[in-house]
Parts: structure tokens; C-alpha cells; sequence
């Protein structure tokens, strides 16, 4: 089968050369088969140059901000993806350590022809790569298999706001989303004469090393099948309320799919494509796609070309001026970390949220935006809110150390893609965001009743 891959979804990161030897999937963000243009590049570059594809996974033992509740997420996924690709005959392997040190081995020991890789915009995923190229000399492709547009198409600079990229990612949608195949391609290189053992999970699950006392949560089944599910229920249940009732946190109208769409468990091109055909109301498609596509898809474009994207170094001059100058403004409460960790200030809402986010691993989007201000209000200065609300927020969340995140933090914290609001004390310009606004959106009350409940 010949699949349609948009050549500028793919850059190779140092040289092109014949390909004498198997291709490499390292699958390093985009944790599913199905859907997933680099492992479609990769599977046609061994169909092409008669070659094996091995698949691999590099799990390091610690990740900064993970804890045991995204580690069994991910785990759980991976362990998904081995029974498809095993179900399909091709080896998966599971390496433990620096993966800019165990690549370079396994291609060795291989004699591996090329390495294909899924793009991220953080800086881990970024230096891990840098530190690989100086150690391979087989070709490195990057497939962006997450954006539909390729972040480096939609946009060549740090964008402004959702108003400056929503025209360039509209623009290129006609070429960019496009169908998948409907199955995976045929395996038509040299057949693996065998299999490698089973991954050993158990003693993955043993080399980690992460904070253990933040649980898994149950609420949410890990993996590609789940991900599909919680679609087609999103679909048929909730979307049609999505435009009236999606800043409603009592009224479970939004999709669940980020814990997903992090970990690469499901492909945001083909949640766009199936809402697109739904025979929802428009105006609830386009609110979703507006969230699902451009917003997203802006946060990748802030982290991708702002390095500065996990402090508040990275905020625009505006921002960081009219904070400077509310510095020293009295703050009516303030709190340690703990005291937030554990929910137990003033503000009977802010509480509630936290629960949310500590119990769930999930915090409904409308609150993430009040919760996040409220530690700008309510800590000594912008830098500790800023640092606070990341750590609450990658520590509990599943969907935690994400693009979207940074960027959600730095725009409820730092007014980054928004724009100067009123002068008021301790924001300045930033937006602000009360109780009372809370109570004209939704039934504040409920909320915090449903959260007492662990509902
Ligand atoms: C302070 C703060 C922290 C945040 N932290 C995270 C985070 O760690 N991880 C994360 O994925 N999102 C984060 N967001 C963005 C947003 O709140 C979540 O993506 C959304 O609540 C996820 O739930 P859902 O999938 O049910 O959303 P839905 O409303 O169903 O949206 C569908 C998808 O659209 C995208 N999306 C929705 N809202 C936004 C947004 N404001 N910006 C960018 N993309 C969006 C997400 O990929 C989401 O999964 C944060 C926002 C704020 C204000």
C-alpha cells in the first residue's frame, strides 16, 4: 500500500544516505499504531528499502515532574502497544537508561540503517536528540505526528495569540488533514525471523523512580483501545453540548481526551477528522476544533520557539512590566506550597479544584484558569505562582507536562497570547478572574458538593 505522507511533515536531522540495514521507530511521544505518522514513515521506509522495522520504546528512570500515576499511565499504554505490534509480527524492545547512550548501542548491535523519531517541542525530548546526533551516522528522521499542521509549517516564529495563527493552521488544513489509511500497512520488508521475549514490565515497573504516593486513578482505562472509546462516547454523549456547556465544570460536557492526546495515546488529526464528521450542531464542532486545533496547536508553537517556556522568563514585555510593578503589592493571603497541595485555604472553590486535581489527576479547564490565578494572588510573588502552579499542575495532572500546560500556566499567570486587561492591583494587567465570576457560569455550590463526593 502506498501511503500519502506530506513530505514537509518529515525533516531528516542530519543526512539522507542509502539505507542498508533495518529502520529503527524509536517512539518516543506518540504512543499508539494507529494514526501515527511516524510510525507510518517508518514502516514505509523498510517496505521501501526491503528492510526490517523494529520499534523501540527508551524509558528513563526518572522524568522530571512524573509520578508512579503518569508512569503506570504510560506503562499501561506501552504495554497496548506491544500486544498490536506483536499481534502484527514486528519487535518492539524496551530500553532503560540515556537514550542519547542506548540508541546509539542498539543501532549498533542491529546494524540498523535509519532512526525515525516523533517531534516534540520540549527541550528534554530536544537535547536527547542533539546528544544522539553526535554519536549515530545513520539518517534521523523527525515526523510531527502530533500537530496537523507540522509546527515548523504552521508557523516560522513565536506566535502572538490564537488570532495571529488561527488563519495559518485554517490555511493549510486542506493539505494537512487528511485521511489515514484505514489499516496499517502490510509488512512487506524482510519478514523478522523472530520475535524478541516479551518486555519484562515487571521489572520496568520496578526500575522507576517516582513520587509512589500519587496514585493511579481509576476513572480513566490507559491505552489506544480506551482512547478510541472515550472518543466515540465523547461523541455520541457530550459533544453536542460542547459550544453552550464546556466551561460548565458540573455538567461533563468536554472531551477527557487530553490524558490521551499527552501521551500519544490517540492522534489529535484523527479526533479532528471524526468531530468533522459527526453530525453534531457546527457550532459545538467548531468550539472543540477551535480548542482541539488552534489552541493547541499554539501552545506547541510558544514552546517550540520560546525556550523559556517553563518559567515566566518567557512572557512578553507587557507582562512581565506591569508584574514588576505590582511586585510589592500586599497580597490579602498568602500560602506555602503545602497548604495548596493539600486544599485547605480560604476559597471553598479553589479547594475543590485542587481535589479535583489531586484525586482525579484531572481539573475541569475552566477552573484550571481561576486556579491558576488565585496562586498568582495568593503567593509572595509572580515567580513562585508561576513555579507553584507548574509543580501542583505536573505533578497531579495526567495530562501534567505538557505544552499545553506551560502554556495554560503562562497565560492564566503571565498573560502570554492574551491581551492587557484593566489595572488592578497584585495582576496589574493580567486578567483577572474572581469567585463571582465563577458563580455567574456554573453552579458553584454543585461543584463543590460533587467534589466533597470524589464524584
Ligand atoms: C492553568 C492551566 C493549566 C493547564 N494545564 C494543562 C495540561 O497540563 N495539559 C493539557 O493538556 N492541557 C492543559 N490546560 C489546557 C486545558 O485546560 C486542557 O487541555 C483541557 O482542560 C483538557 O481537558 P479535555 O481534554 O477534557 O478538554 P476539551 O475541552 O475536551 O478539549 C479537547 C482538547 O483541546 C485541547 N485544549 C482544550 N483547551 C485548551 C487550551 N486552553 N489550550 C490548549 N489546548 C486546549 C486539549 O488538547 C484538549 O484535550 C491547562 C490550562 C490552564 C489554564
Amino acid at each position: 500500500m502506498n501511503i500519502v505522507i506530506h513530505p514537509e511533515r518529515v525533516r531528516c536531522l542530519n543526512h539522507e544516505q542509502q539505507i542498508t540495514g533495518p529502520v529503527i521507530y524509536w517512539m518516543s511521544r506518540e504512543h499508539r499504531i494507529r494514526h501515527n505518522w511516524a510510525y507510518l514513515f517508518a514502516s514505509q521506509l523498510a517496505n521501501r528499502n526491503r528492510q526490517l522495522l523494529l520499534v523501540l520504546f527508551n524509558l528513563v528512570r526518572s522524568y522530571p515532574g512524573a509520578t508512579f500515576r503518569h508512569y503506570d499511565f504510560m506503562l499501561q499504554g506501552l504495554q497496548k502497544v506491544e500486544e498490536y505490534l506483536r499481534s502484527l509480527g514486528i519487535p518492539f524492545f524496551v530500553l532503560t537508561g540515556d537514550p542519547a547512550a542506548t540508541i546509539p548501542h542498539f543501532i549498533e548491535a542491529h546494524h540498523a540503517g535509519a532512526l525515525v523519531s516523533d517531534f516534540s517541542p520540549l527541550k528534554i525530548s530536544r537535547a536527547w536528540k542533539e546528544k544522539l546526533l553526535q554519536s549515530t551516522s545513520v539518517p534521523l528522521y523527525e515526523v510531527d505526528a502530533r500537530n496537523i499542521v507540522p509546527c515548523w509549517i504552521a508557523s516560522t516564529k513565536e506566535e502572538y495569540s490564537a488570532r495571529t495563527i488561527r488563519p495559518k493552521i485554517n490555511g493549510c488544513l486542506d493539505t494537512f488533514l487528511t485521511g489515514f489509511p484505514a489499516t496499517h500497512p502490510p509488512f512487506s520488508g524482510e519478514t523478522a525471523v523472530s520475535l524478541p521475549p516479551p518486555v519484562d514490565w515487571k521489572r520496568l515497573y520496578a526500575y522507576i523512580s517516582a513520587k509512589r504516593n500519587v496514585e493511579p486513578v481509576s476513572w480513566i482505562a490507559p491505552g489506544e483501545d480506551a482512547a478510541m472509546q472515550q472518543l466515540a462516547e465523547f461523541i455520541s454523549n457530550r459533544l453536542q453540548r460542547y459550544a453552550a456547556e464546556r466551561n460548565d465544570p458540573t455538567s461533563n460536557a468536554v472531551s477527557h481526551l487530553s490524558p490521551y492526546l499527552h501521551f500519544g495515546q490517540i492522534s489529535a488529526q484523527h479526533v479532528a477528522s471524526v468531530v468533522k464528521e459527526s453530525d453534531a450542531p457546527k457550532e459545538s464542532k467548531d468550539a472543540f476544533l477551535e480548542e482541539l486545533v488552534v489552541r493547541r496547536e499554539l501552545a506547541e508553537n510558544y514552546c517550540f520557539y520560546n525556550s523559556r517556556y517553563d518559567s515566566l522568563d518567557g512572557i512578553r514585555p507587557w507582562a512581565g512590566k506591569t508584574l514588576e510593578e505590582h511586585r510589592h503589592d500586599k497580597r490579602e493571603y498568602i500560602y506555602d506550597t503545602e497548604t495548596f497541595e493539600e486544599g485547605s485555604t480560604h476559597d471553598p472553590l479553589w479547594n475543590a479544584a485542587q481535589t479535583e486535581l489531586r484525586e482525579k489527576g484531572k481539573m475541569h479547564g475552566y477552573l484550571r484558569m481561576y486556579w491558576a490565578k488565585k496562586i498568582l494572588e495568593w503567593t509572595p510573588h509572580p515567580e513562585t505562582a508561576f513555579d507553584t502552579a507548574l509543580y501542583l499542575n505536573d505533578t497531579y495532572s495526567l495530562d501534567g507536562r505538557d505544552p499545553n500546560g506551560y502554556t495554560g500556566i503562562a497565560w492564566s499567570i503571565g498573560g502570554i497570547h492574551d491581551r492587557p486587561w484593566f489595572e488592578r492591583p497584585v495582576f496589574g494587567k493580567i486578567r483577572y478572574m474572581n469567585y463571582n465570576g465563577c458563580k455567574r457560569k456554573f453552579n458553584v455550590d454543585k461543584y463543590i458538593t460533587l467534589q466533597g463526593k470524589g464524584a
